[in-house]
């Protein structure tokens, strides 16, 4: 099928929001934290890579992600070249980076544009007198915090959610939490056994992770991984 760029905004330095839709269909199924495969032409190849759904579903066949342009990369250059009105083909969403049901308190680790799943989430799991969670987001510049407005606003609507951003690279006036994500897992965590824990991002974030997780004793049941490379 054919994914088709309905526009584009820059949300940080080198990392857009993009929206699609799909023409050919009235509505686009997916569960949050599912990907699609887009697959387009670059110097006469085919090139396909995968990204997470970064919308939540129910917006007919419209959809949203989130990209980091990777300036030596083979594909995303080629993203960033489309212009509203281009289409791509596309293979409908796939995955079982999903939340685990039924629902329980749960921590979500991200660095970058791993964030994407995470929103598309959250935006359907958060409810009135849903389970907690909380959102550890790593980045390196505050610029880089993706999404930063939607998930403060999720924050004050949803008591249960917290949102806990840290830089690595912070500026002066930063006066939120630093450094690695692993640097708060345990603070995260709060000695609690009976969380589920969903991490996204590149491998070796999520490589440390899942082996200080492990090292904690946690149950490989309770960690679910997306690993964007
Ligand atoms: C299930 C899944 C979901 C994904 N979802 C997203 C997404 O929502 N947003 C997104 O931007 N990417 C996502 N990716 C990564 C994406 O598929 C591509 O690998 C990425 O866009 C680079 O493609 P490229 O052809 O430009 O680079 P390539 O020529 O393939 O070069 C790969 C290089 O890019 C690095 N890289 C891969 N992904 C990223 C990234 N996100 N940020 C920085 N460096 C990266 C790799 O470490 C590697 O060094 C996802 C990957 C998987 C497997």
């Amino acid at each position: 099928m054919e994914a088709k760029l309905i526009e584009w905004v820059e949300i940080a330095p080198g990392v857009r929001h993009f929206i699609f839709e799909a023409p050919r269909l009235a509505r686009l199924d997916f569960i949050p934290g599912q990907f699609v495969s887009l697959t387009d032409s670059v110097d006469s190849r085919a090139i396909t890579r995968a990204y997470s759904i970064a919308s939540a579903p129910g917006a007919g066949n419209r959809f949203e992600l989130c990209l980091n342009r990777v300036e030596d990369g083979t594909f995303t250059p080629h993203l960033f070249d489309l212009s509203p009105g281009d289409a791509v083909e596309m293979q409908p969403p796939l995955g079982t980076f999903t939340l685990r049901q039924p629902l329980r308190d749960s921590l979500l680790v991200a660095t970058g544009t791993g964030i994407a799943p995470f929103r598309s989430m959250l935006k359907i799991a958060l409810q009135p007198g849903s389970p907690a969670f909380t959102l550890l987001f790593g980045v390196r510049f505050e610029s880089h915090l993706l999404y930063r407005e939607g998930f403060e606003e999720m924050e004050q609507e949803f008591p249960q959610f917290h949102f806990w951003p840290t830089l690595t690279q912070p500026g002066p006036d930063w006066r939120g939490r630093t450094g690695r994500v692993q640097t708060h897992l345990m603070e995260a965590i709060a000695g609690r056994k009976d969380v589920d824990i969903y991490l996204c991002g590149l491998r070796p974030m999520v490589d440390d992770v899942r082996q200080i997780l492990k090292g904690m004793g946690f149950d490989r049941k309770q960690i679910r991984y997306e690993k964007y490379d």
